[in-house]
């Protein structure tokens, strides 16, 4: 396999931040304080996700370059020592031996001057941050892109299911090796690939459940125009790309809400390849492919369109008519 290397020390990376996430919203739930408008949990969570994952990853890959969504100038704020508190309280339950010094420059991996043209991690920490704080879904996101091309990518999705009684899942994909599903309770792991749907009226798509992330109105005029018949798929996150990845829909719709929009790239890098991956066909609403090489945005691409592959052309053409 290619990347073995990098996909052992992802695989375990992800696995640690979704350890930490987990406790994070499984407290949020049992203190029920997800009707409160208090963004704090996701934050302890995120930035939590972020130093667990670039502790392992900086030390074996020190060379490498790193964009990341999160920085560290949020919890280094006089006002924020209590945040501090908690992360640092979530990261030594994993890594007991880690200093705050050392979080917090793990958290600022990361550098400013990325070279997108060469090898580079991207990661979210937590994709989905409106479905982590619902208690819904979310995903940790991490790819390797070299020269442009994506060739490792892991979804951490703990509230997704493994099988039907099994809950918490790791997607993952590395070039040219499949894509695979692996349980994070067992440790088990399976192949996926997508479904072998070819008539768009029996086809199910997926979209954000958030109406300012996609075009719900669209996609429901597209869906008009093609004859699908059941309701969208809603769920937050690119637990999106691993529902097509996996054959659960066929299709994943990401349809610009507003012109001049740039999709960023840690939001679509992981899972793009496992969609791939598994068979299917990721592009962005013109056909186009989506472009790693530029900067933390994909700035050549508008909104995106994953598919199981034999439905692509479909929907693309559907979508130039709507
Ligand atoms: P989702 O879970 O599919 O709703 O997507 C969550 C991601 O949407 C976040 O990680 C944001 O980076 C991204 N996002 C924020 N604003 C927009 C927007 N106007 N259009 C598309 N995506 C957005
Ligand atoms: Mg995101």
């Amino acid at each position: 396999m290619y990347y073995e290397n990098e996909f052992k020390f992802a695989i375990y990376a992800v696995t640690k931040a979704c350890t930490l996430c987990a406790g994070v919203q499984h407290s949020l739930v049992a203190e029920d304080t997800l009707s409160k408008s208090d963004k704090s949990p996701v934050t302890i969570a995120d930035f939590g996700s972020q130093a667990v994952i670039n502790i392992i990853l900086g030390k074996e890959f020190p060379n490498d370059d790193y964009v990341c969504e999160e920085d560290s100038n949020q919890i280094r704020k006089e006002e924020s020592a209590e945040l501090m508190k908690k992360v640092y309280s979530n990261v030594t339950n994993i890594f007991p031996d880690v200093s705050e010094k050392e979080m917090l420059d793990a958290i600022d991996l990361g550098s400013d001057n990325c070279n997108f043209k060469k090898r580079y991690w991207t990661l979210d920490p937590i994709d989905g941050t409106k479905g982590f704080l619902r208690g819904d879904q979310y995903a940790i996101a991490l790819a390797l892109v070299v020269k442009g091309e994506v060739v490792l990518g892991v979804l951490g999705c703990p509230n997704m299911y493994y099988d039907k009684k099994d809950k918490g899942a790791i997607y993952y994909a590395v070039k040219n090796s499949g894509a695979h599903a692996l349980s994070i309770k067992t440790g088990e792991t399976k192949k996926i690939t997508v479904d072998a749907i070819c008539f768009p009226d029996k086809a199910v798509f997926c979209e954000s459940v958030e109406s300012a992330h996609t075009a719900h109105g669209q996609s429901a005029a597209i869906a008009k125009l093609l004859n699908v018949n059941s309701e969208p798929y809603r769920i937050d996150s690119q637990c999106k790309y691993a529902a097509v990845a996996a054959g659960m829909a066929s299709v994943y719709l990401r349809l610009p809400t507003r012109p001049g929009y740039q999709e960023k790239i840690w939001d679509h890098a992981a899972g793009m390849i496992i969609v791939q991956e598994a068979g299917g066909k990721v592009t962005d609403v013109n056909g186009k492919s989506l472009d790693f090489s530029r900067s933390y945005q994909l700035t050549e691409n508008s909104g995106v369109v994953a598919t199981n592959g034999l439905l692509h052309d479909t929907f693309i053409e559907a979508i130039e008519k709507v």
